[in-house]
């Protein structure tokens, strides 16, 4: 199968192409034409690892072999043989835990077999990956990249925007063909910066033989492992059921949708967002709204995102190429667009959402016998008694140690660590040694840099 352009149908690439060189023509995204027919069902009883390759061979990418090597990097994980927990709750509710990868963050499920892709990919390439985090797809990346021959990744995050504990990940990552740097800016502003960089011509020239690649959701190659997780919880309950995922960029959400697409016996989908609740409005209202936005920030931080690039994939499934190059060519020059009330329609046989203030979120995680994360909690506003439900479990609480500390006792955080360590014996609950050793390193200064100033600092890096 090909990907074809989400703004141009008539031009499309191979999956490889779209993975190594995600930037379009037109603008828009690589995203297939339409989802294969993939009987998930009848796999019940294969390992993840195995359940996955069925998946992603129902594609015909090709690559097979390529895709197993990929899938070994599950190995990884906390369980060897799976790398998701599926918790079962009650009879109605299970919490589909994603988290359990180096990083804690779901992030990990895309980007660790991503990683391996791409290393095969450019044996004989020099790949430059520019990712742009609020926060788990920068420790997630460079983990994934530390010491990948040919490869380096320039990496930037909101300076002020990320919890402790993801900001001293990355910050502690040493391999010489990593780099970070702590933007003075919020995440779209990173984001943006991203999206010039991608497509700025005499930047790429100036890289000389490094090609450039973006390792942010808007990859292709991480979009497909998020279907599979979905996909093979669904199967594993076996019924039909609601997933409610905390969203912000779109793409774990998008991944629930295209699983519901090629057979997952999956009703809605429900998004849940933050106090930044542009999703929420959309999908209730058709209408995506910048116009007089700001970005709050929450104790959700991952999730503090006013454009949501894969928003454009779902546009191009439901309404095609013509009508997504209009509306997204409305949301950069008005900063709005507007749906119809079929498309609205369209929207919401799929969709449902809603929005979770931090006063509810905390709320969420005080009432919750086990330990959840502020994105997570977001979740527990949509959940509906009289329904099978998975909620999606994006992140280990330890990286949110002082929201955990105020939703759970009302207090400030005092000492990260310490506070850490409270929780989990209250909890009965274990740290890993990684997150534990970080904090050698929470005294270190930390230099902002701006947004004008990130090319040449990635160019002076490169030419090292
Ligand atoms: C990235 C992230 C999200 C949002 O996921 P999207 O795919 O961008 O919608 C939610 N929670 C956590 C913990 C995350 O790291």
């Amino acid at each position: 199968m090909q990907l074809i352009e989400s703004q141009d149908a008539n031009f499309s690439v191979n999956f490889k192409e779209a993975l190594m060189h995600p930037s379009t023509p037109q603008g828009g995204l690589y995203t297939p034409a339409s989802l294969p027919n993939f009987n998930g069902y009848a796999y019940k009883n294969l390992s993840y690892k195995d359940f996955a390759l069925e998946l992603i061979k129902s594609f015909e990418f090709g690559y097979e072999e390529i895709f197993k090597k990929a899938l070994k990097s599950y190995d990884k994980f906390d369980d060897k043989n799976c790398p998701i927990t599926l918790r079962k709750i009650n009879e109605k509710l299970y919490i589909n835990e994603l988290y359990h990868g180096p990083t804690r963050a779901f992030k990990d499920m895309a980007l660790q077999p991503f990683g391996v892709l791409l290393s095969e990919f450019c044996k004989d390439e020099k790949i430059l990956i520019l990712c742009a985090t609020s926060g788990d797809t920068g420790p997630a990346t460079l983990k994934s990249f530390e010491n990948a021959p040919n490869i380096k990744v320039a990496c930037m995050y909101p300076k002020d925007g990320t919890s402790l504990v993801q900001a001293l990940q990355m910050r502690t990552m040493k391999a010489k063909n990593l780099k970070v740097f702590a933007l003075n800016g919020d995440f779209d502003e990173a984001q943006k910066t991203l999206k010039n960089l991608l497509v700025k011509q005499d930047f790429k020239k100036n890289l000389k033989d490094y090609q450039l690649c973006a390792a942010n959701s808007v990859n292709f190659g991480r979009i497909l492992f998020q279907i599979i997780y979905h996909y093979y919880a669904a199967v594993q309950i076996n019924k039909e059921l609601d997933i409610i995922v905390p969203s912000g960029n779109f793409g774990n959400a998008l991944g629930a949708y295209f699983a519901k697409k090629m057979g997952a016996k999956i009703d809605k989908i429900k998004i849940a967002s933050n106090e930044n609740k542009i999703l929420s409005e959309f999908f209730n209202e058709g209408i995506y709204d910048l116009r007089g936005k700001k970005l709050i920030k929450t104790i959700s931080p991952a999730m503090d995102i006013l454009i949501s690039s894969n928003i454009e994939r779902l546009l191009f499934d439901k309404f095609k190429d013509k009508r997504t190059k209009e509306l997204i060519t409305s949301l950069k020059n008005q900063h709005y667009f507007k749906l119809n009330q079929n498309e609205l329609e369209s929207l919401r046989e799929d969709f449902e959402a809603d929005f979770c203030t931090d006063e509810e979120c905390m709320k969420f995680i005080k009432n919750s016998k086990t330990l959840i994360d502020p994105h997570t909690a977001t979740c527990f506003k949509l959940l509906n008694q009289n329904k099978t439900q998975i909620i999606v479990s994006t992140a280990e609480w330890s990286k949110f140690t002082p929201s955990m500390i105020k939703a759970l006792y009302k207090r400030q955080c005092s000492d990260e660590k310490e506070d850490m360590k409270y929780i989990a014996k209250e909890f009965k609950a274990e740290i890993k040694p990684e997150i534990l050793e970080l904090f050698k390193h929470q005294e270190e200064k930390v230099q902002g840099i701006e947004s004008q100033e990130i090319e040449r600092e990635i160019l002076r890096w490169i030419k090292q």
